[in-house]
């Protein structure tokens, strides 16, 4: 075994990669691609970026390739999310046509790629349209859907729906969001990955120095939301939040933690938001972090007395699971995929309103045995369902399961 797979074996067990490796051999020599559309921001590809080195480290031949869009497309596609996560909003034909033509652009820039792979994973809306300038296709192309598609605004699905028809199968975070669609729809949950510098162990001197950067003082209490700044993550709610468990607890600090996505037109005027509703209040430190502050991040989740995720819609929401890796019983809003990761009272608690996650906040600064022994609980959560190991061995099964078409038995050596 590689020290690579080694050290994934220390923390999975080493029947897991064994089972893996397993898996991985009716897929030698296969090529696999996945598109999305951003390197950098965002938990899709904070997924891409650990999924694919683990696959090409199994063996198989993965890449990954990125749509290149401009800021029409991108304000489109922001639409496209925010519709189908629920908001009512029409998407004027000028924009669609603009997202047909980068779709073709990209099509014609990733051809070789995509015309020499044998299984094409296209994530969420963006590239979605891509298949359609594929039609002698040769590869099996899955539509890999990250978003709460629970309740989507119904002519921007429809629209969609049309080019997501065209692919051989999709994957869903979670059944309420699977949608009728003519091919096998899939079920599988995200994860993150324990040995990334997101998630790794710290020791307390590095934790101690990433806060004083920001002038968080270690002697009081911390509350914590890492985020990117768009309004379904509810930040506005957080300071309320704050606001109210602030009266009981003076001493309380909270931290706002969010970077930028190339692919995310919002974030800016969200900032802009958070920052004028937090002005005066010291305690507040409202951060736009680097794309490559995963340490800090992890430093700030560490450090956190309270974690909160008080988003309205969340396909997953990764930041929930790596606060619980660390330890931490997460205050999440009662939503989409947030709803898999949170055993209400046992690994966090579930929440509607700022009322009620302040009510927990306070429960839990007040009760540190039970802050602690649901942050045990969240861990070993974490640990038996979503970690990076579960993940693969579920799409290197459906991989196994697209490349041999209809067997409807696959025996493994
Ligand atoms: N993240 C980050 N920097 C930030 C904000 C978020 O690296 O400033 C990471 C965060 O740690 C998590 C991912 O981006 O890994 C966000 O994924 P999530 O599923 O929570 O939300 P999404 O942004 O995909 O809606």
């Amino acid at each position: 075994m590689s020290a690579f797979l080694g050290n994934y074996a220390a923390v999975a067990g080493e029947d897991v990669i064994r089972q893996l490796r397993q898996l991985c051999v009716p897929l030698k020599g296969l090529r696999v691609v996945h598109v999305n559309s951003t390197r950098e921001g965002g938990g899709v590809a904070e997924i891409l970026a650990k999924l694919v080195p683990f696959k090409q480290e199994l063996g198989i031949r993965t890449r990954w390739e990125v749509l290149q869009g401009d800021e029409i497309f991108f304000d489109c596609t922001k639409r496209f999310h925010n519709a189908l996560q629920g908001m009512t909003l029409d998407i004027a034909p000028a924009l669609l046509k603009h997202y047909e033509e980068v779709n073709a652009e990209n099509a014609e820039r990733l051809r070789p790629q995509l015309e020499e792979a044998d299984i094409v994973f296209v994530h969420d809306p963006q590239p979605a349209a891509l298949i359609r300038h594929f039609p002698q296709r040769r590869a099996k192309w899955v539509w890999r859907c990250h978003i709460d598609l629970s309740h989507p605004h119904r002519s921007t699905w429809n629209y969609l729906r049309a080019f997501v028809s065209a692919y051989d199968a999709s994957i869903f975070s979670l059944a309420d969001f699977a949608q009728v669609l003519p091919h096998p729809v899939y079920l599988i949950a995200p994860s993150i990955d324990p040995l990334s510098e997101k998630n790794l162990e710290l020791d307390r001197k590095e934790i101690d120095a990433e806060c004083a950067q920001f002038q968080i003082d270690r002697g009081r209490p911390l509350m914590l939301q890492v985020s990117r700044y768009d309004r379904f993550k509810d930040p506005l709610g957080v300071i309320h939040v704050y606001r109210l468990v602030k009266e009981f607890a003076p001493s309380l600090q909270l931290v706002l933690a969010g970077g930028r996505a190339t692919d995310d037109p919002e974030g800016a005027a969200v900032l802009a938001e958070v920052r004028a509703a937090a002005e005066g209040d010291g305690d507040i430190h409202v951060l736009q972090l680097p794309g490559d502050a995963h340490r800090t991040i992890n430093a700030l989740q560490r450090a956190a007395d309270i974690v909160l995720q008080k988003s309205t819609r969340e396909g997953f929401g990764l930041t929930v699971t790596e606060s619980m890796w660390k330890g931490k019983p997460v205050i999440g809003g009662d939503t989409g995929g947030i709803r898999l990761q949170i055993v209400n009272h046992h690994t966090g608690f579930l929440v509607s309103t700022p009322e009620g996650a302040a009510l927990r906040a306070r429960y839990l600064l007040r009760n540190r045995d039970r802050l602690g022994e649901m942050g045990r609980k969240a861990q070993q959560f974490v640990r038996e369902n979503f970690l990076i190991t579960r993940h693969l061995r579920e799409h290197l099964t459906l991989m196994v399961g697209l490349a041999s078409g209809a067997a409807d038995r696959l025996e493994l050596e």
